[in-house]
């Protein structure tokens, strides 16, 4: 979770996409943060399996407290609202398509519209086919944020970890009818950043950039 301590104070609702470590951490100490001055609970939004996790293995206590179970001046601090994959639910404007994408453990790719504007994110994952025919169908995209963890000769580790490579991003790009729809690379490995780049750039795809971290996007 890049953000700023301005951005901290006005978000109250989470999407997680599943609960791997890079895609959690920020959360136990967002709310801790943010614990003292809430008037209203966060909620996280995220599907049963990953509510398990949390509760199972961060909030419990052991590794950090429990923040479903505590109230703070003004009340509840945190609580969860369930979606499943397949299904849609909103928050606020903003309605969220929920899709089964190809990683290890249970995620979600999401289709996210207000009234104007539609963006598909894929989360992590390695090759799919549902999340392209549900992208498929919406009649026009104005941004796909598509995963490509590894470089190209870490094939072998993306393949058995369900990571996209610069190779297979192309391919699964090959898949997108939304032709001239901006499309921009998210979770790259900060290990392999640079070379992930280069290969990226060496597909020579007009549409594709980088998602830069911390940086404010509009569509
Ligand atoms: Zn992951």
């Amino acid at each position: 979770m890049a953000t700023s301590v301005e951005q901290k104070q006005k978000i109250r609702d989470v999407v997680l996409t599943h609960a791997h470590l890079d895609h959690i951490a920020g959360l136990p100490l967002f709310i801790d943060d943010l614990f003292a001055n809430l008037n209203e609970p966060v909620c996280v939004h995220a599907t049963s399996e990953v509510v398990t996790v949390l509760e199972r293995d961060i909030f419990n206590w052991s590794v950090y407290p429990r923040f479903s179970e505590l109230a703070g001046r003004h009340g509840a601090v945190m609580k969860y609202q369930i979606f499943e994959a397949e299904n849609s639910f909103t928050i606020k404007n903003l309605s969220f398509k929920a899709i089964e994408v190809n990683h290890k453990v249970p995620t979600v790719g999401l289709i996210i519209s207000d009234e104007k504007t539609t963006i598909a994110m894929t989360g992590d994952t390695a090759e799919m086919d549902k999340f392209w025919d549900a992208a498929n169908l919406e009649k026009r995209l104005d941004a796909i944020l598509i995963e490509c963890a590894f470089p190209d000769e870490l094939n072998d580790l993306a393949h058995i970890s369900h990571h996209l490579t610069p190779k297979s991003l192309h391919a699964e790009i090959a898949k997108c009818v939304h032709l001239d729809c901006p499309i921009f690379i998210i979770n790259i490995k900060p290990m392999y950043r640079e070379r992930v780049i280069k290969q990226i750039e060496s597909l020579k795809i007009p549409n594709l950039a980088i998602l830069e971290v911390g940086a404010v996007y509009e569509w």
